[in-house]
Formats: structure tokens, sequence, C-alpha cells
């Protein structure tokens, strides 16, 4: 027999590495808690409507391509995709909306017509997040930055050349404003902070690179909806040989002399070569893995937001909406002290409202739409969960009547709901935080865990809570990760 391998959760990172794994030669099997695969990638039906419950933007889709291509197979026979006209629609309560064509002379002529800034300030920015990426993406999103031999590759020494260009001592909103002026500019380009749970206002401004995935590289947006993306893989993964069990949670990963031995799974234990986890590390430290601390920089670098979302079936259809739509809070910088200083809800939230019926009509019945409703919120408290809920449930519908013009209140015709310790106790992630460890500070890359155990042999990590970090396309290079730590086999 060959060499045998378990993954422990089947969310975009463990299904991404059981891939990988099988290329390489392993006899791959994934032992998942939850009845189907996806992790935070859950669907939800009710009432003839459909609804993505956890994320709705989909950028880099070439890493879910790849998988396929490894294998020799044609990506679009088992997973489609489209690329979007415009990646996000925003709105302020003072009327101004703007569209983010993803064309972009569009764009620059959008931003000109509503705000009468010069759109190329804009166009310069999204060159220099694309140099940027070129600059440090490879170093930082496909390389351990645990492994020592990476400091000796070619990609490692142009990031070192051109360190400068990363401006990490500043923060995001202060480059923002210093490039882009406009308020509103500024706003939007300081929300992609949140695309890894953080502040604008605390992250460096090396994070402006991820403006460049969803302009440059591109928003999509796949056929079937989010879920597609993790069923699709799970397809391809049984397809290839995978074998995977389901309500099965690992309760201990057993290790001998330092050594992973195995997995033990309701009270029987299953020998295994190498063991690969796609659970929160902390979650993993704190209760599968005896005998080992958790490092201690993994609880003092902050987590990264939570959320509080309502999905709701709703009786009418809004021409003025697009897929993706942001209504902003008039005071960024309160809403960010909330979230990571007193961690409580903001009185003014922005708003992010998704509705995947506007591209896939049958999400919702005819003459409807499928709203899915966000509002970061701090990890979790210990808040309690009905006051939480009601008090944000009044403050976005009085936010969409004031923004929008559009009183909802009647139009809810099913709802479900997910909060902090919902998304906790569904998936695992401690503290219900959607991408891990934030990136609150400059030394956040760093202080990620590794994407292998420095005490237990055998023992590897992918996923949003471990190295480069949370977001579909960084879970998925936690996965291409390994695949370069890892020996094949064949
Ligand atoms: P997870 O999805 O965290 O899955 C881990 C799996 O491990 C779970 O299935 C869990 O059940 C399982 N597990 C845990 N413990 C055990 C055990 N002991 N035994 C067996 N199984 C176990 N990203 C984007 O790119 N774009 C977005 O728009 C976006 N929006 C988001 C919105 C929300 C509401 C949320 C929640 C997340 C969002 N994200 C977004 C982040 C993205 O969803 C995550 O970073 C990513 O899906 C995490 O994948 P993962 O590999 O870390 O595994």
């Amino acid at each position: 027999m060959g060499k045998t391998a378990a993954i422990i959760g089947a969310g975009i990172g463990g299904l991404a590495a059981a891939l990988r794994l099988r290329t390489k030669g392993y006899q791959v099997e994934v032992y998942e808690q939850a009845a189907g695969p996806g992790g935070k990638i859950k669907e939800i039906r009710m009432n003839g409507f459909r609804f993505d419950t956890g994320p709705s933007l989909f950028t880099f889709p070439a890493l879910v391509d790849e998988l396929f291509s490894l294998f020799g197979e044609n990506p679009g026979r088992f997973f489609r995709h489209q690329q979007l006209d415009s990646s996000c629609k925003y709105f302020w309560d003072d009327g101004t909306t703007i569209n983010a064509w993803q064309n972009p002379t569009l764009f620059s002529q959008e931003i000109e017509q509503a705000t009468g800034a010069k759109g190329d300030c804009v166009l310069t920015y999204l060159r220099e997040s694309k140099e940027l990426y070129d600059i440090a993406g490879d170093t930082f999103i496909f390389h351990s930055l645990h492994n020592p031999s990476n400091y000796f590759t070619p990609s490692f020494l142009k990031t070192l050349l051109n360190i400068w260009k990363l401006d990490p001592l500043r923060t995001l909103h202060d480059r923002n404003r210093a490039c882009l002026k406009n308020p509103k500019l500024v706003q939007i380009f300081d929300r992609y902070a949140t695309y890894n749970g953080s502040s604008p206002y605390k992250t460096p401004s090396t994070l402006r690179m991820i403006a460049h995935l969803e302009h440059n590289t591109g928003a999509h947006f796949p056929r079937k909806g989010m879920f597609d993306i993790v069923a699709s893989l799970e397809r391809l993964a049984v397809a290839k040989g995978v074998k995977f069990h389901y309500n099965a949670r690992v309760e201990t990963i057993l290790t001998k002399n330092s050594q992973v031995q195995g997995v033990r799974v309701n009270g029987l234990d299953y020998p295994f070569n190498l063991v690969l986890s796609d659970v929160d590390v902390v979650n993993l430290y704190n209760n599968l893995l005896s005998g080992v601390p958790l490092p201690e920089n993994q609880t003092k670098q902050q987590r990264s937001s939570s959320a509080v979302i309502f999905y709701w079936g709703i009786n009418k259809a809004f021409p003025n909406m697009q897929l993706h739509n942001i209504l902003f809070s008039n005071n960024y910088r309160a809403e960010f002290d909330h979230l990571f200083e007193t961690r409580t809800m903001s009185s003014d939230p922005t708003v992010y409202v998704f509705i995947s019926s506007k591209i896939i009509p049958e999400d919702a019945p005819e003459g409807m739409e499928n709203w899915y409703v966000m509002v970061n919120a701090p990890e979790d408290t210990g808040l309690n969960r009905k006051i939480l809920i009601n008090e944000t449930r009044s403050k976005i519908l009085e936010k969409i009547r004031h923004t929008l013009r559009i009183d909802l209140t009647d139009h809810i015709v099913a709802e479900a709901v997910a909060d902090p310790q919902s998304i906790e106790s569904e998936t695992g992630s401690y503290k219900g935080s959607l991408y891990g460890l934030s990136s609150n500070n400059i030394w956040a890359a760093f202080n990620r865990h590794p994407n292998f155990s420095s005490k237990i042999k055998g023992l590897y990590f992918v996923g949003g809570s471990v190295h480069p970090g949370g977001g579909i396309p960084l879970c998925m290079a936690s996965a291409k990760i390994i695949d370069k730590e890892i020996p094949s086999v064949k």
C-alpha cells in the first residue's frame, strides 16, 4: 500500500489540499464533521429561494481551474464562471452612487461623473497595485515564510530589492488619502481591508494589492453560485479516488515520538502517514492536539472581524440594485473603532447586499429576489445573540430605508440569520472570525501559523487561519504552498 494522508475538514483549503496530495500519489481520506463539504462556503434553500451563506465575491478563479487542469481535465466540464461587468455598486446617504465597472475607462468616467474627482488617479492606483502584486504577491502569497530556503529565491530577492514600494509603515487609509484625496474614493479603496477582516486604519498599505485582484484580474461569479466551487471540487476529488467521511469529527490527532500516527474519529483510531488540517488552528491546538501548546502569537495578534448576516427572501424586484452592493457608513472610522477597539456594533454600519438572483434567476421565485444582507461585527465577545440580532436587524432596515429609500420590512417573506456564534459552532472558526488573524499590524503576515508543524513531523496546515491568510484565493494558495513542501510519493 502507498502512502496515506488524512485531511481534517472539507473547507476550500482542505479540498484543494486533498486534490494536490492525490496528484502526488497519496491515498487521501477527508474527515469532515459536517454533513457535506464547504465549511464556510455553504448554501441554504427556503421557500423557493437559494442563498450562498458565506463568501460571495469570487476573485482569482484560475486557482480553482488549475486544480482540474492538474488532473488533465477541462475545468469547464466541471465548473463554469463568468467575469462581471461591475464588481460592486456603491451607495451613499447623500444619493451618490458609483458603479465599479471592470472596464477601466468606464470606471474612470463613472467616478468623474459621480464625484467630480479625476478618474485618472484611480487608474494610476490600479496600475500601482498591479506593480505591487508583481513585486510581492509570489513571495507573500505562494511561498511559506517559515521555510528558510524560500529566502534565497529570485522571487524573494525581487521583493527585497523593491521593499520600499510595499510602503508597509503607512496604513492603507493614509496611503489612499494621499493618492486618491476624494473621501468617497478613499472609502471605496479603504474597504479592501475588510476583504481579510481588517481595519484600513491599522492595516499596512501593502494590502492595496487586493484591489488589483478585484479590478485587474477581475471579479467573477460561478454560473451556479458560490457553493458550486466546493461542490465541483468535491465531485472532481471523488472521481479521482479521494474518500470522504462526513459527520466524522476528528477527536484527536494521534502522535508518537513527535511524529504523526493518524486520527481518532468516533473513538476509533485510523493510521495515516501524514495529517493535514483545514481546521482553525486555535481550535486545533485547544481540542485536537494534546501536549503541544498553542503558539503565543496566535492569541496575541488581533482576530479578523466576524459578521451578522440576514438571508432575506424579498417578494419584490429592485432594478436599481446589482449583484454586489455597498451602502456606506457616514463615519467609517467610527465603524472600525467599534469593530476593533470597543468591540461593539456601530450605530451606522456599512451594509453589504448580495443578490445572486440578479444573475442566477432560479435563485428566487419569479419577480422576487434573494437578499443576503451583511454587516461586519466584532469577533464573538459573548454578547447576547438575541439582542445582537434584533438590534442589528433594526439598524440594517433603517440604513436601507435611509440610503436606498426602500422600506423592506413588509417585503421580507423568508428569513434566516448567521452571527459570530453560529459561524463558530458551524465551522469551528475561533470566535466566529471570518478570516483567522487580522492584518492589523505590519507583522501580521509573519505571525500567521506556518503551513507545517515544527514540533510534529508529518503534520501540515491549510485554510484561512494559517499562512497566507483568509479568503478563497489565499486558502487555495495555502494548499499550493504545502504542495511545494510535501514530497511526491509517486
Ligand atoms: P473552513 O471553511 O473554515 O472549513 C473548515 C472545515 O473544517 C469546516 O467544514 C469544519 O466543519 C471542519 N472541521 C472543523 N473541526 C473539525 C474536526 N474536528 N473534524 C472534522 N472537521 C472539522 N472569502 C472570499 O474569498 N470572498 C468573500 O466574499 C468572502 N466572504 C465571506 C463571508 C462570510 C460570511 C464568511 C463566513 C467568510 C467569507 N470569506 C470570503 C472567507 C472564506 O469563506 C474563508 O476564508 C474560507 O472559505 C475558509 O476556508 P478554510 O479552508 O479555512 O476552511
